[in-house]
């Protein structure tokens, strides 16, 4: 299991919710769709960008 520092790549705030778990996106490029592995889906909570992780990602929570 991987750690990593949740930075949010717009505002660079560390703090997010998570917005869903063990989301797959479907997509479609040209004449290939494709579908993601299970995903957790954050959400800043400064800018609300979305943040996409693989599953076994774990975050640190850092409280200001
Ligand atoms: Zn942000």
């Amino acid at each position: 299991m991987k750690q990593k520092q949740l930075c949010c790549p717009i505002c660079h705030g560390n703090k997010a919710e998570i917005a869903g778990e063990n989301v797959k996106i479907s997509g479609r490029f040209e004449d290939k769709e494709f579908l993601t592995t299970p995903l957790t889906v954050l959400q800043c909570m400064q800018c609300g960008y979305y943040m996409f992780f693989e599953k076994s990602a774990q975050f640190t929570e850092k409280n200001s």
